[in-house]
């Protein structure tokens, strides 16, 4: 048995790896390590309890936030709804009141 996955063109299992790709020993058919890569590149949004976030959903507050350059304050238990996720310090890209604002994903739950 080997650890690495079958060749998709063959079916054969004796394949290794070499740089992004798997190699089949048997018909020397190369893949990409899709899989590894994908899992590497995409952020992982979680919220205050390590649920993972998505695009489009609803998420609620749990502490009041001062909204950088105004004087605004979100309140806790606010209800924000269609969040957008995006990288950075603050990754959570939605509108409160009508407003646009940033926030982070560590201050909210999923609702
Ligand atoms: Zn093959």
């Amino acid at each position: 048995m080997s650890e690495f996955p079958p060749c998709p063109a063959c079916a054969e299992e004796i394949t290794y790896p070499d740089m992004h790709n798997y190699v089949c020993a048997t018909c020397g058919h190369e893949w990409p390590m899709q899989e590894d890569t994908e899992a590497e590149d995409k952020p992982k949004f979680r919220d205050a309890h390590g649920t993972p976030l998505e695009d489009g959903d609803t998420v609620t507050l749990i502490k009041d936030l001062k909204v950088k350059g105004s004087s605004m304050v979100v309140k806790m238990g606010t209800r924000i709804t269609n969040i957008k996720l995006v990288e950075g310090d603050h990754d959570v890209d939605c509108r409160v009141d009508g407003q646009k604002l940033m926030l982070k994903s560590c201050f909210m739950k999923k609702a």
